[in-house]
């Protein structure tokens, strides 16, 4: 099968390889698509901490396939098609134990720490199976439009953690994939203004579209009293800001991490003591995000299809990571 791996001198590079098979408890699904995400640019330009010891390995880990071999004892049967949960862990630390395997003292990821979809077929270990991260796909629904659940499950932890509810205002930077997807979620949640923070003013566009009230370049302009602030961007800018626009009792996810370089940032933490700020922070997801995500788009209520400005096979990959890396397209997929 043809696969591409990341190579520490060459970066992605399209390989032959033998096609997994799948011993008890483990499956091999065939790839229908995969979308790339932000997490593969980094690992495509070597800069990912996961791949610092990974010649070879085969990145993505936004897919959507069937299952073509299930080994004995494996909850998942040959030709059902599926949506792989990317993340699984120990299933022993505590974290494991209350569902946040995210957070797993030895975290696992398809794409990151084990090979991934950017391949004609995936593997997927016992552990991963046995988690239940294969998650059942509706009939009729494109595979690219479904992988998108994965951006989606992160941005719903991320969105979960500010319970946003009814007649709230919510203020997000960023209006990238994840910006966009929380636009979407606090417009589900019921919230009365959503103002979009961008400066690139086709993505800030782009955010209205979405169901955002109000767009805004500069983050000096965005009004105050917000009753949750998501901070989309790698920006310590925003971060600082965010405590500033959010009302007494408002809460505030540190959604996108920052560059290692420049992680520590100066805080007004007055803010958050006299305005009783939660301020909080999300990683990855789980299980159960991915599985409300699916619900998500399965119902029509987060229009993932529109997200998706182009569509590669694998031999153009170099192609589609260009177009991905460039800024002028939100996600592209691959269609091996
Ligand atoms: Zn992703
Ligand atoms: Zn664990």
């Amino acid at each position: 099968m043809r696969a591409l791996a990341f190579r520490r001198s060459e970066g992605l590079v399209l390989e032959e390889r033998s096609q997994p098979h799948a011993g008890a408890g483990e499956a091999v699904v065939r790839v229908e698509a995969c979308s790339i995400c932000g997490t593969d640019l980094r690992i495509a330009s070597g800069a990912h901490r996961a791949y610092a010891n990974a010649d070879g390995r085969v990145p993505g880990h936004e897919v959507v396939g069937v299952v073509v071999e299930a080994g004995d004892g494996a909850a998942v049967g040959e030709g059902d098609r599926v949506f792989v949960a990317p993340n699984y862990g120990c299933g022993r630390c505590r974290y494991c134990l209350r569902g946040d395997v995210n957070l797993c003292e030895t975290p696992r990821a398809i794409g990151i720490t084990e090979d991934g979809a950017f391949a004609e077929y995936v593997f997927l270990p016992a552990e991963l199976v046995a988690q239940g991260n294969l998650l059942a796909c509706r009939d009729g629904f494109d595979a690219g439009t479904v992988a998108l659940a994965e951006p989606l499950a992160c941005a719903l932890r991320g969105s979960r953690a500010c319970r946003i509810g009814e007649g709230d205002t919510v203020v997000v930077f960023g209006a990238g994939p994840i910006g966009l997807f929380h636009v979407a979620l606090a417009r589900v949640a019921g919230a009365a203004e959503i103002r979009v923070c961008e400066p690139n003013v086709v993505r800030r566009d782009r955010s209205l579209a979405w169901g955002a009230t109000a767009g805004y370049a500069d983050a000096a302009e965005v009004p105050d009293g917000a009753d949750a602030v998501i901070v989309a961007a790698p920006v310590p800018a925003a971060q600082q800001r965010a405590l500033e626009l959010a009302a007494s009792g408002g809460r505030v996810n540190f959604f996108a991490g920052l560059a290692r370089d420049r992680s520590r940032v100066e805080l007004d933490t007055n803010l958050i003591h006299y305005k009783e700020l939660v301020v909080t922070g999300t990683t990855a997801s789980t299980n159960d995000e991915c599985r409300a995500a699916l619900d998500l788009i399965f119902d029509g209520l987060v229009d993932t299809a529109s997200l998706i400005d182009a569509r590669f096979d694998l031999s153009s990959a170099r192609e589609a990571f260009e177009l991905a890396g460039s800024g002028r397209a939100l996600k592209v997929v691959i269609e091996p």
